[in-house]
């Protein structure tokens, strides 16, 4: 039990299943947009779901202006044009479609059009929440991947010119009011993009989970979100067409993102650097380090890895602790090479010479303040070497 006060708050309203995007007209007049501005990226342009949703935003009588200026790793400038569009096309509310960078910089550009300040102003490291008001335009999010979870979370991450890191910017005024979760749209993702946002949503489920802080609630659907995507990110990987395995990871994307509002811990503070360093895929990377993490978590957090290793199915409630949380372990190692991602950081030609910058930088970030098992630099820099 804990003596602390504490704020739960759940979430935006989700739309989910099979053509959940055909919803996208009613969702937006009871929202009163009906000139949205679509914020996506080019990827999402090239494989046609820009198109779809157009049309779909056209047959339901909507004036949509397209935005796809927007970075794999989302930078001020792009939030800016964002909001220029914005004005030029006169809209009146976001749609953001795609990963989790175009939602990212579609809920900062609705904060962008109402919120004058620079944007550093509103970080969160620097209370910036306090800042943040309701009256940002309206939002619908709608995920191609399964991944971050973004539509249905409170954050948005950019990198800014002042801070030069991966600046998260949090407010519950910044969830979407509605997420169109449709994983039809999942359905052409190539293996990589799937294994490697995949990895992200099993990241957030378990970092969530060890994460100090009490919020059983949040506890409880990392649990069940670990599980199901350890179940079918194998699968949906294997066969892109399995709607079953998409269906699940989708959910466990959004499961993961409801849960991190405890809190993340060491493995993002790693990844976060690694994206704006050396421009990885974040996904990726915490996959990689999401092992090296678990092991350096033990001596705190045993009890709660047996948990994990229960849910994942991969040790039964008799073995002790301490089997169970090696099972656990082991099965995330094994996972790697299952879904075709490389091992190590050095496979993805991450230099020796790079790690005290991105254990310098890891330090700077926020998310290993409620890692279970407090990290010095020293630590940082231990842990990228054994992933290296
Ligand atoms: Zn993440």
């Amino acid at each position: 039990m804990t003596k602390l006060i504490s704020r739960f708050s759940f979430p935006t309203r989700i739309v989910f299943g099979s053509g959940a995007v055909r919803e996208l007209g009613n969702e937006a007049k009871q929202l009163g947009i009906s000139r949205p501005l679509l914020v996506t990226d080019r990827g999402v342009v090239a494989c046609g779901l820009a198109e779809q949703i157009l049309a779909e935003s056209r047959r339901a009588g909507l004036e949509p202006t397209l935005f796809e200026d927007v970075n794999p790793n989302p930078v001020e400038k792009n939030v800016h044009d964002g909001v220029e569009a914005y004005r030029r096309g006169k809209c009146d509310g976001v749609i953001g479609l795609g990963g989790g960078s175009p939602i990212d910089v579609a809920k900062a550009i609705r904060l962008a059009e109402t919120h004058p300040l620079p944007l550093e102003q509103y970080d969160d490291q620097l209370d910036g929440a306090a800042k943040i008001r309701d009256d940002v335009p309206p939002m619908i999010a709608i995920a191609t991947t399964s991944g971050t979870g973004s539509e249905v979370g409170r954050s948005t991450v950019i990198i800014l010119k002042s801070t030069d890191r991966k600046t998260v910017i949090f407010s519950p005024h910044l969830m979407p009011n509605v997420a169109l979760a449709d994983p039809e749209l999942t359905l052409g993702l190539p293996p990589k993009i799937t294994a490697g946002t995949g990895l992200d949503a099993l990241t957030h489920n378990v970092e969530a989970y060890l994460a100090l802080g009490y919020h059983p609630m949040c506890d409880a659907i990392a649990l069940q979100g670990t599980r199901l995507a350890i179940q079918n990110l194998p699968l949906a990987v294997k066969d892109g067409k399995d709607l079953e395995a998409r269906s699940n990871m989708m959910m466990a994307a959004m499961m993961g993102a409801v849960a991190f509002q405890k809190g993340l811990g060491a493995v993002h503070s790693l990844a976060h650097p690694l994206s704006s360093i050396a421009n990885l895929h974040h996904g990726t990377t915490n996959g990689i380090l999401l092992p090296h993490v678990l092991e350096f978590n033990r001596p705190t957090s045993q009890e709660r890895l047996k948990d994990l290793a229960v849910a994942m199915e991969v040790a039964g409630s008799q073995e002790s602790a301490a089997e169970a949380a090696t099972a656990l372990i082991a099965r995330l190692r094994e996972l790697l090479p299952q879904i075709g991602i490389p091992s190590t950081l050095g496979a993805l030609g991450v230099t020796r010479h790079q790690i005290p910058l991105l254990a310098r930088k890891a330090m700077e970030d926020a998310c290993h303040q409620s890692n279970p098992r407090p990290c010095t630099e020293a630590d940082m820099i231990s842990l990228y070497e054994k992933a290296f």
